[in-house]
């Protein structure tokens, strides 16, 4: 899409962002356009998962008002502490252009943050779709080093499911529950996606990417795009969610609790992963290349998963696994 078309969507987005009726008229005299243009403008809008309604003789509408994510407005609440904030409106996927960026050496800062409006290609892990339409959610992925090593990758992917749990239950009074490895859940449906990726290995330590995908306000749109049960933030805290602020504090309590893993390592954080588990003592299967059974009874020092199964208790790790409610 052209930079004029993402100025113009934007400029469409500012004047629809208050949740009134605006007729096409005024909105083509406004932005200097043709109502033609607005037209396919709204109508682009839509593909990208926004709700905007059109009625005769009144013009249109957004179903929601909205708060675009606004760079001043971060850099505004960050005060000058934490990383770089980069904002960008229409992406292909969050973790590809940091890790890009990363490994053009553009990108050393630890910390330092990409977000962005809509991804057209969000992904979740071994290749499955992150649905993400505009303006509706939090993509955001983060540059940090792991300087124990990749080994260390497990339970760096644990720790931030347990910043993103702490920091719900702090701003938003809201129980989350984390399902090993990699995903944050309210009463059972799915809010927050994780996917950390290795981006290198320059030096002793490795390069990772830590992306989140997070649900704030979904479009009516979502149920037909998203194959198990969902939940957005708005819905789960009751609360009007304003994004710019969430990714700042989600920055810096993952700048605190990361810092504070590469100091101790996982082992002081295995209570809390304990208390967030969304199967603690229940029954579970867990898939790979084959399928085990039994009690989900925690995660241990590394961050491994522990099932007690007729054979006895079992750790297991690595990321090609997939947990899930026993029958
Ligand atoms: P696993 O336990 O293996 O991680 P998963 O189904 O949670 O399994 P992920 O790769 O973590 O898989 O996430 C991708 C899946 O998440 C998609 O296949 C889809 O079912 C679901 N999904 C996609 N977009 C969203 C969204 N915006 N909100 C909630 N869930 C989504």
């Amino acid at each position: 899409m052209s930079k004029a078309s993402l100025v113009t969507q934007r400029q469409l987005l500012s004047a629809l962002s208050h949740g009134e009726f605006q007729s096409g008229q005024v909105l083509a005299e406004t932005l200097g356009l043709s109502r033609t243009a607005i037209a396919n403008h709204i109508q682009q809008l839509q593909q990208l998962g926004l709700d905007i309604y059109k009625v005769r003789g009144r013009g249109y509408c957004l179903a929601e008002s909205l708060t675009l994510l606004d760079a001043a407005k971060i850099s505004q609440l960050r005060q000058s502490s934490g990383a770089d904030i980069l904002v960008q409106n229409i992406t292909d996927s969050t973790n590809s252009q940091l890790m890009q960026k990363v490994q053009d050496g553009l990108v050393n800062e630890l910390g330092y943050t990409l977000v962005a409006e809509a991804q057209t290609a969000g992904r979740g892990r071994r290749g499955r779709n992150w649905y993400s339409p505009f303006a509706a959610s939090l993509y955001f992925s983060m540059y940090w080093r792991l300087e124990q090593g990749i080994q260390a990758a497990m339970g760096l992917s644990l720790v931030v499911a347990i910043a993103i749990a702490r920091l719900l239950k702090q701003q938003y009074q809201v129980d989350a529950k984390v399902k090993w490895p990699n995903d944050v859940y309210i009463d059972g449906k799915k809010l927050c996606g994780i996917l950390v990726e290795l981006a290198g290995q320059a030096h002793a330590g490795c390069d990772v990417i830590i992306g989140i995908g997070m649900n704030i306000r979904l479009p009516q749109q979502a149920l037909g795009n998203i194959d198990q049960k969902y939940i957005d933030l708005t819905i789960a805290s009751g609360q009007v969610i304003e994004r710019n602020l969430l990714v700042v504090l989600l920055q810096k309590q993952l700048m605190t609790l990361l810092t504070q893993f590469s100091h101790t390592g996982f082992s002081s954080f295995v209570d809390e992963f304990n208390q967030y588990n969304q199967y603690r003592d229940k029954t579970v299967k867990l898939i790979g290349n084959t399928e085990i059974r039994g009690i989900c009874l925690g995660v241990d020092q590394q961050g491994a998963l522990l099932i007690e199964t007729a054979a006895g208790v079992q750790a297991y790790f690595g990321g090609e696994l997939s947990l899930r409610a026993g029958d």
